[in-house]
């Protein structure tokens, strides 16, 4: 099958003619279908469409554009068991894992549905007699959208939704490991109601059709989700634009030693070899208190050894596959890295012997803050175990890398429990519970090297509209503020 790019309401192929494979992680001779290979040609007329349908997007009243919304989110939970088997086919991630993400993005739509009634901006009472002032949203125009592969619809869906119900019109290019899911996304918005235009959708490379789209002059804003390395690409290539980055993060479970250790052994299985280990808040560091280390490590290598490596798609399968060839080469590169820095390889470390992309979920221990196995992403399933000697040295560690995405807490200390939230460096701080897992009504983003900005929730609205003041004079005559006369 060949899949093509959605441009002005039609689907066409890329002007280069050429197009690229979408394979099964699990199973990398099977092909899932052709995707265009687009350029700047490709690009330029979507902006073009893009624009071409501003005036007349902006200027639907927002909670029309809403019911569009509405009706997307049905279809969407009509679609929910196709959508997610696609997902698991291309992503790998198993399948309840799939069905989870596609319900974010259900979740998502009806949020920003809703926000069609809302979009608030703000009253406040002017220095001056006679005088209204207030705010209120504009879109910003068009928007270029930039996803990664890990959640792919989730993350396209947390972008496009606020985009669009702030009245922007879209250039969407999604990962070239997912396209078929963002295909699926953009169907359901069609078949909901968006006109033509209004969302067109690009598929090709980053230099293909990223790299035109950060620098296009026609493109008002940039919502870019993906590694630190682009983030900063975009940031120094988007000129005035207005630019979102969600990057990187290498984000640490704290466990003190009254934790329970049950519940912290539940919620590190999760955070770190969850989604294997590709989630920007798999926990990828356990910061431990030394007096409960040994005991947790038995627990957590007894726990880890049982956990099933196979295809998303069967049952059975606890971790599925890595996204692609690359993805295992670097796990492994930095599991020698760990092996030469001199931590303790307590389990894993293998590439298994098996079809499909697989790494064994891995665990050092012993590591040191400072070793690259402590501060680089590896986003797969690898975890360092770091000892600590109190609360004061685990926030100080927890903080040592350039990112700042999410962080957990186990204790059953109130003292500790507000001192991680007060002192960690942290777009996310969970107490008792593991580092991912976001609720969309919830503002959701990092600090430092993760970028800045926050999508979903309230804030959400912000990254895709511009706030205008306005004064209203009913005084009949010119007053001037700051009591010139
Ligand atoms: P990536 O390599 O940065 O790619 C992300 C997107 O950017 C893809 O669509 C990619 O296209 C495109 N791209 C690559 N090079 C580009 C360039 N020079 N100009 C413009 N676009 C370019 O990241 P990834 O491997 O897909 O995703 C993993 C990363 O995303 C991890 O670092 C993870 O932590 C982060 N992430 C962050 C969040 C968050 O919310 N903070 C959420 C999820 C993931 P191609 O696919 O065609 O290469």
């Amino acid at each position: 099958m060949i899949y093509k790019n959605y441009i002005n309401g039609k689907w066409i192929s890329s002007s280069s003619g050429k197009t690229f494979k979408n394979i099964n992680p699990a199973n990398p001779t099977q092909i899932l279908g052709k995707f265009q290979d687009s350029n700047k040609n490709d690009v330029d007329k979507a902006v073009q469409a893009a624009e071409s349908a501003y005036e007349s997007w902006s200027s639907l009243p927002a909670a029309k554009r809403g019911d569009i919304l509405y009706r997307a989110a049905h279809l969407l939970k009509e679609n929910k068991e196709r959508l997610a088997r696609i997902m698991t086919l291309e992503m790998g991630k198993v399948l309840k894992e799939s069905r989870g993400d596609v319900q974010e993005a259900i979740d998502i739509t009806e949020y920003m549905a809703g926000e069609g009634r809302r979009l608030l901006g703000h009253t406040t009472p002017s220095e001056l007699t006679d005088k209204f002032c207030l705010t209120i949203r504009m879109p910003v125009g068009v928007f270029g959208l930039i996803t990664p592969w890990n959640f792919p619809a989730a993350i396209p869906a947390w972008k496009i939704m606020p985009a669009l119900i702030c009245g922007n019109t879209i250039v969407f290019k999604p990962a070239s490991d997912t396209p078929q899911s963002a295909i699926e996304l953009v169907k359901i918005l069609i078949r909901a109601g968006v006109p033509k235009g209004v969302l067109n959708l690009v598929t090709g490379s980053g230099q293909g059709v990223g790299r035109p789209m950060i620098k296009h002059d026609q493109i008002q804003g940039i919502s870019f989700t993906g590694s630190k390395q682009v983030g900063e690409f975009v940031m120094q290539n988007a000129g005035l634009k207005k630019v979102g980055l969600e990057l990187g993060g290498k984000n640490a479970i704290i466990i003190m030693d009254d934790a329970d250790l049950k519940l912290a052994l539940d919620g590190v299985i999760w955070g770190a070899f969850g989604t294997t280990g590709q989630r920007c808040t798999a926990a990828s560091r356990i910061i431990i208190h030394k007096k409960i280390k040994p005991k947790f490590e038995k627990m957590l290598v007894k726990a880890t050894k049982k956990l099933k490596l196979g295809p998303g798609i069967k049952s059975s399968t606890d971790v599925g596959p890595l996204i692609n060839e690359k993805a295992v080469e670097k796990v492994h590169h930095y599991t020698h890295i760990g092996i030469n820095e001199g931590a303790k390889l307590l389990t894993g470390g293998k590439i298994p012997k098996k079809k499909g992309f697989y790494y064994e979920p891995t665990i050092f221990t012993d590591v040191s803050w400072n070793m690259k196995i402590a501060q680089e992403e590896i986003f797969g399933p690898s975890l360092s175990i770091i000892p600590v000697k109190d609360i004061d040295e685990a926030i100080h560690v927890c903080n040592s890398t350039p990112y700042g995405l999410s962080s957990a807490i186990y204790t059953k200390s109130l003292r500790n429990a507000f001192l991680a939230i007060e002192k960690i460096q942290a777009g996310l701080t969970y107490v008792n519970s593991s580092t991912i897992g976001s609720e969309i009504h919830l503002p959701f983003g990092g600090v430092k090297g993760t970028g800045h900005g926050r999508e979903a929730g309230i804030e959400g609205i912000d990254e895709f509209s511009e706030i205008k003041t306005v004064y209203f004079d009913f005084s009949g005559k010119l007053q001037k503020a700051q009591g010139i006369k």
